[in-house]
């Protein structure tokens, strides 16, 4: 399988350049150059099936040419050990828990991934990888986690000073060894303008090798398909299903427009959005606005120029129409989301993260447009990484799980930078020292 770039100025690409590079040379983003359609024999197997064996079988049809089937089941083992169950919260309306990875967020799918796809593919002997990531929390720590002591690869964390919690800090912020965290005195789009900046800084990628692994990146998007046919194979009705996803970047959504093209029988889908409602109100307008976030308690999707835009784009072949047939937008405050956690709570005595409140909201919205039917909310992270607003409306009092709490008191390591590329580059560039030695040792090692 070939990768193409949205701008289709680049030429066709194989999986680990794609994967390496993140983004196109012409700035535009990859998509696989063909959606295969699953028989629908394949599609019935994957009833009552594990996450596992729905990844192997996804994988295998997009994947089958790259790695040989032997090697797709050892990553798959690897990266994806855990699961994504459904859970019914009213008669037809199911959660989709995506948070039981190690960083117990949703992210840990397409980092833990695309970090075990790159180690499997590349010339272990090549020049040192820089994994530059912008993150406006989730992401670094799934990313960090994912990539922690893999050989030959640096792995840069970028993110917004005071626009992350304590947890997920910790996650990112104490590794230490191959990760490095920057703290910008800036935004997460202040970041994520960076992380852009420096690919495309000719000097800069001359000296280094820069990869990427922001929801930008091709190998991210890949492993996100397979948990929406997973929550097809968890419904016992064969009837077409509407998906609401809570989103910042729009690289879930995108994953699962990707997994209906496949074959996937859906109703529709919600964009669903906290008030960074830029994609809600392009579907509304036809007007593509790109604008400063604004900070909210769903922080985690506090993007105001979302990426996948364009993917989404180029997906329906810019057609507006096209994309409303298949997408509603639906925007949600914090005040609403507060509501919907508490109302949740009271009906349920299940409790939601903020996130996760925002696609339940977006619940609605699909139906009205799409229809009753089977209707599936993400959930992206779990309520415990959003402690303090989630106890607040439910006066619960959450204990957080044994196997992230001790990262909250190891000592953070963080450099400081201001929200300009020079300083970014001064400190990729003043890292060569180290890489030389961490090459010399590896080799001397081997
Ligand atoms: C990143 C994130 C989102 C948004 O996902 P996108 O793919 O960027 O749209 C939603 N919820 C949580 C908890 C996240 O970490």
């Amino acid at each position: 399988m070939k990768y193409v770039s949205t701008k289709g100025h680049s030429p066709p690409t194989n999986l680990l350049t794609a994967l390496t590079e993140g983004i196109a040379p012409d700035g535009g983003l990859y998509l696989p150059e063909l959606f295969p359609t699953l028989d629908s024999t394949t599609l019935h197997r994957m009833k009552g099936l594990p996450f596992s064996e729905v990844s192997r079988i996804i994988s295998q049809h997009l994947l089958g040419g790259e790695l040989q089937s032997k090697n797709l089941d050892e990553l798959i083992h690897e990266s994806l050990n855990f699961t994504t169950p459904l859970c019914e919260y009213q008669k037809d309306i199911f959660g989709l828990e995506l948070f039981h990875g190690p960083t117990l967020s949703f992210k840990d799918v397409g980092a833990r991934f695309l970090a075990h796809l790159l180690d499997f593919l590349r010339d272990k002997d090549d020049q040192p990888l820089y994994i530059l990531v912008a993150t406006s929390g989730d992401t670094g720590s799934a990313v960090a986690q994912g990539f922690f002591d893999k050989e030959g690869i640096q792995t840069v964390i970028l993110f917004p000073s005071k626009g992350v919690t304590p947890l997920q800090e910790s996650q990112f912020a104490t590794l230490g060894g191959n990760v490095h965290a920057l703290e910008v005195s800036g935004t997460f789009d202040d970041c994520q303008r960076l992380v852009k900046s420096a690919f495309l800084d000719h000097e800069l990628n001359k000296k280094i090798k820069l990869g990427s692994a922001n929801s930008i990146n091709i190998g991210r998007l890949l492993p996100q398909i397979f948990y929406y046919f997973h929550a097809y194979g968890q419904l016992s009705a064969d009837r077409e299903t509407l998906f609401s996803v809570p989103s910042g970047n729009f690289g879930n959504l995108t994953a699962g427009l990707i997994a209906k093209r496949l074959g996937l029988p859906v109703r529709g889908f919600t964009a669903a959005t906290n008030i960074n409602d830029t994609v809600p109100e392009y579907l509304n307008t036809g007007l593509v606005r790109p604008r400063k976030s604004v900070p909210t308690i769903s922080n985690a999707m506090d993007v105001g120029d979302p990426s996948n835009l364009a993917r989404i784009e180029y997906l329906y072949q810019n057609d507006l129409a096209n994309i409303r047939r298949d997408i509603v937008g639906s925007v949600h405050s914090d005040e609403e989301t507060r509501a919907c956690i508490r109302k949740v709570y009271e009906s349920t005595g299940k409790i939601l993260d903020p996130h996760s409140a925002v696609g339940y909201l977006g619940i609605k919205s699909g139906i009205s447009r799409f229809g009753p039917g089977p209707s599936v909310f993400l959930m992206t992270a779990h309520p415990i990484k959003f402690r303090e607003t989630v106890e607040q409306e439910t006066n619960c009092v959450m204990t957080v799980p044994e196997s992230i709490s001790s990262a909250l008191s190891s000592k953070r390591q963080v450099v400081p930078i201001g929200p300009n590329v020079s300083e970014l580059r001064e400190f990729l560039l003043g890292q060569p020292q180290s890489r030389q030695k961490h090459q010399s040792n590896f080799q001397e090692a081997n």
